[in-house]
Parts: structure tokens; C-alpha cells; sequence
């Protein structure tokens, strides 16, 4: 939907007037931790080492309440060209820093987020919705990306295999890709960047980053932290490019030969159009895209430790992290015993549903018109098929894009709607025979990014995390689906599109690789003992 249209939906929805030059947030005391992070009324939303923007103008508002926090300037063809040369110009100098010494810039990013966590965080849970706690939580979660990129930064591996030869080395050499896209979405609009950029600066890259149209605001004040700490080294600004834009930027840089590696983060249906778009230049890319967890409950579950997973899993971040769970698929034997303790649980909630830079508050708005609109529509069409709403299903009569968490049953496990992503607070209740049945179900969505078991069973546990058991990239035993940790590598499989970022060896996708022979016998050998000719 576009900004212009959202903005009267708005109006309409929560009755703003819609006065040309109303008073933005960014003015309001109450919120002035966005001038702490060097935001104004008008904000340049392109980075290539300069601060200029000659796009449409974006308004960005707050979920909780409908009003205008500041302005942002968008990128045109012309400033994504500009990005993209001077990226190209400053990674010569950047690639040929010792690997260490990018990790130093990196270190010192990690330690600029740190002073700058809390109006960070603030500025998410106000121009993306989740709450405080969360918000913070991703801030870290990119210093915690820092921290594991500057070890890297030391450790960066290069095998030496033997050679069959004598006299002959084999070495494999890791080497950057150059210009990169980051392109990411509304929902993290600080994490996804973070575990892309640290990595990709210690591996040797330079990017652009085309963040949500909905968080500018968020990548404007990341990149100036990130850009403080490049000007204090004298690195140019470009190595860390931004280029704030909608959908037309993002296809730009889609399919701009530059780009090396386009890292990908949103929706299924946006990501398999990417997918395809820059496969077809035979360029590199990396795709972190929808879910539909499941939660599985087996008979033996500990109830008590699986709600308690649950209400955060199902209903926390309203719904709007791609590792939400949407499908909880309970033994029958304990059916209605976690549905009708769930109800308690979100009746426990409802009241803590608000503004999410309260302290006291649990669950925040959704982030747009357009999802409330998803959300009513995903309701009313489980209502028609069958299913009964057993908590919630309503829009909540406030300002701000506020829904009721929601608890659905009776829809089959393979409807099309139980198999499909709103990302929205809405969860399935799918009664189960048995494990077997659980995992066939868990794994026949299009989707495999995450997905969990309840369990006290070591049989069943190493028969979830086996060869027939969960084909999610993320298979968790005794903790709800979402919530990961840096060092492994995150990613699904299947329709969320089988990348992996963070920790592990995702550095691998930012880096490529030469298989090197060195002959030092002074005669020429031919691998397989070949002779060719007299020799
Ligand atoms: P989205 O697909 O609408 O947008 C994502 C990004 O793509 C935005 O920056 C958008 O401007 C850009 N874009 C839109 N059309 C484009 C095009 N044709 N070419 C290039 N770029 C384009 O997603 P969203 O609503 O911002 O985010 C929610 C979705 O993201 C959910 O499906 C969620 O599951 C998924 N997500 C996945 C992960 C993961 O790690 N797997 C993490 C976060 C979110």
C-alpha cells in the first residue's frame, strides 16, 4: 500500500485530521530521545558518505497511535547510482584491510550501539510497535553479532588440503565479494541489518542497505551510529551505504550487476520474485523469508513450561516475528487442557495490550492499517470455514492498530488458511493422534523456517531433530519457536527460502572461495598421474 493511501486509511480509521503541517513526535518532549539519536522533523534518508536524498518524501508514523513521528527523504535512480559508485570506490581501500582491522571497526560499532541502546530501542518500539524489552533485546542482538564478528575477524579460516602431487600445495582462500544489498524487513528493522553488516564488513564487503519503507527513521539513526564510528577512523562513509526507498529502489538494487550478494529479508511472495530476479543475472543470494511454526505437544509435555513458551511464542510481538508460532498441534489426550489454560493466559494479557514504550505493557499494536486489515480478513475467512474463535478475533476499539491476540480450533490441519502466513497474533489449535502425525503436519506447510517440540521423551526428541523429523532450519525441544541466539546459523528451508545469517558458517555466503594449486617442484605434474604426450 503506499504511504499516501496508508495515511488516509489512518485517517479515516482512527479520525486523525490529516492538517499539512501538524506537529510531528520528533518535536514532543516525551519522545526526545529521537533528537538524542540525531533525528529531526526532516531526516535525508540516503548514505553514500554524504547525506543527500532527492526521493519522495516518507512520513513515518507510530503504530500506537496514528501520528507522525518525523520525515524522511527517499532515495531516486539517480541517489541509488550515486550509493552504488561510491560503495564500489570505498571497498578497494576496505578489502585491503587486515581482517583484523575491520574487525576493530566492527568492535567499535558494537561499543557505539552500547551507548546508544537505549534511545535505539525506543526509537523501534516506536516506529515498529514491539515492545521496549524486545526492542532493546535487538539492539543487542546486533552488538551480540559484533562481538561474534570481531572474533571472526581473528579466526577466519583457510584450509590447506593435501596434494597429491609432490612438490604441489592445495590451499583454499577465502576472499570478500565486494558490493553487497542488504535488503530488509519491517519487523526487525535493526537486527537483520546488524547480523548482515557485521559479518559482511569483517568478511570484507561494502553494502547498500534498502531497509523497510515503513522504519526509515530506525535506519537512518543505525546508520549514523555506524557512520560516527567510520568518520572517527577515517574509513569512508560508503563502505556502509544507505538507501531508504520502497519497492523501486529495492528492484534496482535487485538487479544491479554490482551487487554481488542480495541478502534478502521479507515476505515469501517478495522473496521468490528477488530470488528468481537475481538468479537471472547469475548473482548471489541469500533469503530469510516467511514461516509457519509449529509447536508440537506430545502427551508427556510438560504443560506448565510449554504455556508458558506459548503465550510469548504465539501472541508476543503481536504475532509479527517471523518465527511466531501459528500452529500449535497438541495431543489429544491434553487438547483441551492447554486450549482452555492458553484462554487463561491470554485473558491475562488483554489488558496489558498497549502502548509498547509503557513499562507495564506485554503486546503492542500491529505495525500498519494493511495488517489489521490481513488480520479481520484472516478471522472472518476461518470463521466461514468452520473454525471457532476461542480468544479474541477483534480489532480493539483504540487509537493506534491494536488487535486481540487469537486463538482459533477446528479449522483441518491442512486448510489453506492453517497453512498459510498472516503475520498476525492468530494461532491454530490442531489436535494430534501422535508424534508421527505432529511432524507430518509440522512439515507440510510450504514454509520451514522454525518449529518445536514439547517433550520429556529422549526417544521422541532424537526422532524430531533425525532424518524424519522436523525439516525446519530451526528445530527446538522444550522452548517456543522463536527467540534465537547469534552462534548458530538462522535460516529456513523450503519456501523461507534456505539461507542462513549470523553465527555458524553463515560467514560463508559474504566471501568467495579459490581453490589454489601452487606447484613448487619446478615440474609439471598432472593430477590423476595423466601423461600426456612423451613426457
Ligand atoms: P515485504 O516482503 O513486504 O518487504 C520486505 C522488503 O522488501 C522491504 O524492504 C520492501 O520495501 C522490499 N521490497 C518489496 N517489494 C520488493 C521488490 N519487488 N524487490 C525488492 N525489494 C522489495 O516483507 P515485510 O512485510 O516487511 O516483512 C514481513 C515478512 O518478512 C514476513 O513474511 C516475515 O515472515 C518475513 N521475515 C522473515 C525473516 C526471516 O529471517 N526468515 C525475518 C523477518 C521477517
Amino acid at each position: 500500500m503506499s504511504r499516501v493511501l496508508c495515511r488516509s486509511v489512518i485517517a479515516l480509521r482512527l479520525r486523525l485530521p490529516m492538517a499539512r503541517h501538524a506537529s510531528y513526535l520528533v518535536d514532543d518532549p516525551k519522545y526526545s530521545f529521537l533528537k538524542d539519536l540525531g533525528l529531526d522533523k526532516k531526516n535525508v534518508g540516503v548514505f553514500n558518505g554524504k547525506w543527500e536524498a532527492n526521493g519522495q518524501l516518507i512520513q513515518s508514523y507510530s503504530p500506537a497511535n496514528g501520528k507522525v513521528i518525523a520525515e524522511v527523504q527517499s532515495a531516486n535512480t539517480a541517489d541509488y547510482e550515486l550509493c552504488a559508485k561510491a560503495a564500489q570506490e570505498a571497498w578497494h581501500a576496505w578489502a585491503e584491510l587486515p581482517i583484523p582491522a575491520r574487525g576493530e571497526i566492527v568492535r567499535q560499532i558494537g561499543d557505539a550501539l552500547r551507548e546508544k541502546l537505549q534511545p535505539l530501542g525506543q526509537l523501534v518500539s516506536l516506529e515498529m510497535g514491539k515492545i521496549l524489552p524486545e526492542a532493546i533485546g535487538e539492539v543487542v542482538e546486533y552488538i551480540h553479532v559484533c562481538d561474534l564478528a570481531v572474533g571472526l575477524s581473528r579466526t577466519l579460516p583457510g584450509t590447506i588440503f593435501p596434494s597429491e602431487r609432490p612438490g604441489h600445495v592445495l590451499i583454499e582462500k577465502w576472499n570478500p565479494l565486494g558490493l553487497i544489498g542488504i535488503i530488509s524487513a519491517f519487523n526487525f528493522p535493526v537486527a537483520v541489518y546488524g547480523w548482515n553488516s557485521a559479518i559482511a564488513m569483517v568478511c570484507g564487503d561494502v553494502s547498500i542497505w534498502k531497509p523497510s519503507d515503513t522504519t526509515p527513521l530506525t535506519a537512518v539513526a543505525v546508520t549514523k551510529i555506524v557512520e560516527s564510528v567510520l568518520t572517527k577512523n577515517n574509513i569512508p562513509g560508503a563502505v556502509a551505504a544507505l538507501c531508504v526507498g520502497g519497492r523501486d529502489v529495492g528492484q534496482t538494487l535487485v538487479q544491479d550487476h554490482r551487487v554481488k550478494l542480495v541478502s534478502f529479508t521479507g515476505s515469501t511472495a517478495v522473496g521468490q520474485q528477488v530470488g528468481v530476479e537475481v538468479q537471472r543475472r547469475f548473482g548471489r543470494h541469500l533469503l530469510e523469508l516467511g514461516g509457519n511454526n509449529a509447536i508440537i505437544v506430545n502427551a508427556d509435555a510438560n504443560l506448565d513450561l510449554l504455556l508458558n513458551a506459548a503465550l510469548f511464542a504465539c501472541a508476543g510481538t503481536a504475532g509479527q516475528r517471523c518465527t511466531t508460532t501459528r500452529r500449535l498441534l497438541i495431543h489429544e489426550k491434553v487438547f483441551n487442557e492447554v486450549v482452555s489454560r492458553l484462554k487463561k493466559a491470554y485473558a491475562g494479557v488483554v489488558s496489558r495490550i498497549g502502548d509498547p514504550l509503557l513499562s507495564e505493557t506485554l503486546i503492542g499494536p500491529l505495525h500498519t492499517a494493511a495488517a489489521v486489515e490481513a488480520y479481520k480478513k484472516t478471522v472472518a475467512e476461518a470463521v466461514k470455514q468452520g473454525g471457532t474463535i476461542e480468544f479474541g478475533g477483534k480489532v480493539m476499539d483504540r487509537e493506534g492498530f491494536f488487535v486481540e491476540p487469537t486463538i482459533i480450533t477446528g479449522l483441518p490441519h491442512d486448510s489453506p488458511l492453517v497453512k498459510s502466513e498472516c503475520f498476525a497474533p492468530i494461532v491454530y489449535c490442531i489436535q494430534i493422534p501422535d508424534l508421527d502425525t505432529g511432524i507430518q503436519y509440522n512439515n507440510e506447510v510450504e514454509q520451514g523456517l522454525s518449529s518445536s517440540v514439547f517433550t520429556e521423551n529422549l526417544s521422541d526428541v532424537f526422532k524430531w531433530i533425525g532424518p524424519h523429523g522436523s525439516d525446519c532450519g530451526i528445530v527446538n525441544v522444550n522452548i517456543p519457536t522463536n527467540g534465537a541466539e547469534v552462534g548458530g546459523a538462522f535460516g529456513g528451508e523450503k519456501a523461507t527460502g534456505g539461507g542462513r545469517e549470523c553465527g555458524s558458517d553463515a560467514w560463508k555466503a559474504y566471501m568467495r572461495r579459490s581453490t589454489v594449486t601452487i606447484n613448487y617442484s619446478g615440474t609439471i605434474k598432472l593430477a590423476q598421474n595423466i601423461k600426456f604426450g612423451d613426457e
